[in-house]
């Protein structure tokens, strides 16, 4: 049986997955003359539709061509299209402020950081810990009601080390290695949003 248009287009595209690829490549080596030739023209088509004009191809193809790349277009995407992620600026650092830093250090060792953007404030915590660093985390909107039971991810490096769901205060805590690649990601209401923890480690 000859392979249908669109695998042959995927096929001429480089867009097949392997048994896919080797099946038209088994069939092409059956001396299909019809397909061989199906593909010089698809390999003709892709190549002119790819530079916006079709010179000189022959009308009939040209509709045929046609008909068959807005079926393409209409399929539905594999996964729903994501807002941006938006990096949430740091808008407060305990260890950098104008505070007399000294005198804040000694009476309490831990880093309070604040991320704020659009829609969204989050204050974070650092604290040190035999095995890590815990990190607890609130997230409110401006307005200081809780974004309650947001999805949040902690990642190192864009390797997720943890991940969970706020609690209905906005509230989310997690003991994790130090690295110097920390990120929080926050899905809020309006927007995935990631604060960049600052690399120093606490001192
Ligand atoms: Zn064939």
């Amino acid at each position: 049986m000859h392979p249908e248009s669109p695998c042959l287009i995927d096929f001429v595209e480089e867009r097949l997955s392997r048994t896919a690829r080797e099946a038209v490549h088994q069939h092409l080596d059956g001396n299909c003359i019809r397909c061989e030739r199906r593909i010089q023209t698809y390999r003709h088509l892709v190549a002119c539709l790819g530079q916006g004009s079709l010179p000189g191809a022959p009308e009939r193809l040209v509709s045929a061509a046609i008909s068959l790349f807005p079926q393409r277009r209409r399929r539905p995407p594999t996964r729903p299209m994501l807002p941006p992620l938006r990096t949430l600026p740091l808008v407060f650092d305990s260890y950098t402020t104008e505070e007399p830093r000294a005198a804040v250090r000694s009476a309490d060792p831990a880093r309070y950081l604040r991320f704020a953007g659009r829609g969204v404030e989050v204050d974070v915590k650092i604290e040190r810990q035999t095995t890590g660093v815990r990190l607890t985390a609130q997230a409110i909107d401006p307005a200081s009601t809780p974004l309650a039971h947001c999805e949040y991810q902690i990642v190192e490096a864009r390797h997720e080390l943890i991940a969970g769901t706020c609690d209905a205060l906005g509230g989310f805590a997690a003991t994790v290695p130090w690295v110097n690649q920390l990120e929080i990601l926050l899905a809020t209401p309006s927007g995935p949003v990631r604060m960049i923890l600052p690399a120093t480690t606490l001192s």
